[in-house]
């Protein structure tokens, strides 16, 4: 460490995004096994000691603490809650759940857009054409010193209903997201629909699905 000069990199940023973005939230707290409320999708600024669950949140009580939530077992943030502790310019937002969100990190894309007129500029994700970054990560990554641009011509704002894909993700969230990804992984059903309907069958006998809501928790 320390080699390079002097680095305004560490500065830029608040000091617990890097962690944020690196920590994995919806596994089970460590701490509190046995709640069936120990899921961990919630991050303290200030202390920056990893994904915490609701049980843990109690000793963060006048702590900035953030709600990661999730679309398609990718984490995001509210805009309303990150744009008080960040600037997010360039980054992309997208409507799920009627709620403006950003991603934490990039998600593979596994080839580009058809005519795509604007992607990330670090990943290349295709982009709706204002924006720089598909994600906070890719803004962290795009905007260091040590980032080459890879400067693209961008066809100004030529041909945007080629970009439909990335309205109908920013337009109609998760419902049509999800739809999609049911349909193409028929190997993991949705737990929750299943024991829903077994419990109406049997009257009464409501079951929570362990795994249930994992991600649609909103
Ligand atoms: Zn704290
Ligand atoms: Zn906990
Ligand atoms: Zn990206």
């Amino acid at each position: 460490m320390g080699a390079g000069g002097p680095d305004d990199e560490d500065n830029r940023w608040p000091p617990w995004l890097k962690p944020l973005l690196k920590e994995g939230f919806f596994v089970h707290c460590k701490l509190h096994a046995d709640s069936h409320k120990s899921e961990c999708n919630m991050y303290c600024l200030d202390c920056m000691n990893g994904a915490l669950c609701s049980l843990c949140l109690a000793y963060h009580k006048d702590h900035r603490a953030i709600q990661i939530r999730r679309s398609s077992y990718h984490d995001v943030i509210r805009v309303s809650e990150i744009q008080k502790v960040l600037d997010i310019t360039g980054v992309q937002t997208y409507i799920i759940n009627s709620a403006r969100v950003v991603f934490l990190n990039e998600r593979p894309q596994p080839r580009p857009g058809k005519g795509v007129t604007n992607t990330c500029e670090v990943c290349d994700r295709s982009l709706l054409d204002s924006f720089r970054f598909c994600s906070l990560g890719c803004k962290i990554a795009g905007t260091s010193n040590n980032f080459e641009k890879k400067k693209k011509k961008k066809q100004s704002a030529a041909m945007v209903s080629d970009s439909e894909d990335s309205y109908s993700s920013s337009s109609h969230g998760r419902q049509t997201k999800d739809r999609v990804q049911r349909s193409f992984t028929p190997s993991t059903p949705p737990p929750t629909s299943v024991n829903y309907r077994t419990a109406k069958r049997r009257k009464g006998i409501p079951r929570r699905a362990p795994m249930g809501g994992l991600s649609i928790e909103y």
